[in-house]
């Protein structure tokens, strides 16, 4: 089975082929990058629009090249594309070109929600049975476990999703998007300053975090002291509620998910935390973490497989997808 995935819910334009016969994944991807300030909803429709035929393309032609059936037969099975959550204008124009393509090839369509892939992506290349998940991406932030198919939200962010409240922080401090990996960068020459800590029961908060954080580097703190108490904060505060996750169901298991997955201490910390329960912790490859066509199309080949497709008029995007709306087709409950 061969599935071609197309994502594109914020920033990344991209497509993929996945061979499950081989677990073979090829993906390419199309940045958008903000000329200034953080990423404009039209903007990054438009690269989009441009984009994406371009990495459908590039992928098919890998479809293309790596398929032996005859040329008369599509070189994949089903067309797999992120539904959402994500940016409205971005998700209509993948949810077309996939309509399109379904429909061209006459092959199924199937459709993906972008952060339960973020998920499935790290269960996948672990190949653990049950974890529990957290993603920390741009714009979400979350704990998710399976229980009686469906993935449950177990704790999750009161306000902004934890990629874009660091990006908000280094606009501030006038630093280019993405602003992850500056922090990351500057948190290794920086001191610990005291800044809020807000986790409530399996909840937590950044926008005081990233309030206080401003008002320091205003107030003359350095920002690499600012940086490195950042990362100390919303990171221990992600791991706490990761074990708290981990503790009320039971799992030895977790899997880290999203783009802010490629920052060093955070798996550091979620490491060292799940060493000292026993437990095994997973981090996917970095082109698995960030927004990425791989993760939908490999969800996209276990949906397809389970015959979860959807009807052209069924099809349309939801910019507000959240993970526990998903019915979990592709795995099978065990008798409690
Ligand atoms: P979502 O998946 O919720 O739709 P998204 O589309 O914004 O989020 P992702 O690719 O999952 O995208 O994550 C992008 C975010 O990851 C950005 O906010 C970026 O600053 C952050 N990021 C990237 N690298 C790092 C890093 N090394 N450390 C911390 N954050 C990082």
């Amino acid at each position: 089975v061969r599935v071609l995935g197309i994502e594109g819910t914020a920033w990344a334009a991209s497509a993929a082929v996945y061979d499950a016969d081989r677990d073979d994944v090829v993906i390419e991807s199309d940045a958008y990058q903000p000329e200034s300030g953080g990423i404009h909803p039209r903007e990054a429709a438009e690269h989009m629009h441009d984009a994406i035929p371009r990495v459908v393309e590039r992928a098919l032609e890998h479809a293309r090249e790596s398929h032996d059936g005859p040329a008369t037969e599509p070189p994949i099975d089903a067309v797999a594309f992120s539904r959402g959550p994500g940016l409205g204008p971005c998700l209509r124009v993948v949810g077309t070109a996939a309509r399109a393509l379904s429909q061209a090839l006459a092959v199924p369509l199937v459709g993906v929600n972008h952060m339960v892939a973020h998920l499935e992506i790290g269960r996948h290349t672990s190949g653990f049975d049950s974890p529990v998940c957290l993603n920390a991406s741009g714009a979400n932030a979350h704990l998710l476990a399976y229980r009686n198919g469906r993935y449950r939200v177990l704790g999750e962010t009161m306000d902004t999703g934890v990629g874009n409240a660091i990006d908000k922080f280094t606009r501030h401090v006038g630093w280019s998007h993405p602003g992850g990996p500056k922090v990351e960068a500057a948190a290794e020459d920086g001191d610990y300053v005291s800044l809020p800590y807000v986790v409530k029961g399996m909840d937590f908060s950044f926008s005081g975090i990233m309030s206080a954080a401003k008002q320091a580097v205003d107030d003359g703190t350095p920002v690499e002291d600012v940086c490195y108490s950042l990362q100390e904060n919303v990171f221990g505060m992600l791991t706490e509620v990761s074990e708290r996750a981990l503790s009320l169901t039971g799992s030895d298991e977790l899997v880290l998910g999203g783009g802010v997955g490629q920052n060093a201490r955070l798996r550091e910390m979620l490491a060292e935390m799940c060493a000292q329960r026993g437990a095994e912790f997973h981090a996917p490859e970095p082109r698995f973490l960030r927004d990425n066509a791989g993760m939908i199309a490999v969800l996209g080949a276990k949906m397809y497989a389970a015959g979860d497709t959807l009807a052209l008029e069924d099809s349309r995007v939801d910019p507000d997808f959240r993970p526990d709306q998903v019915p979990v087709s592709w795995r099978v409950d065990e008798p409690e």
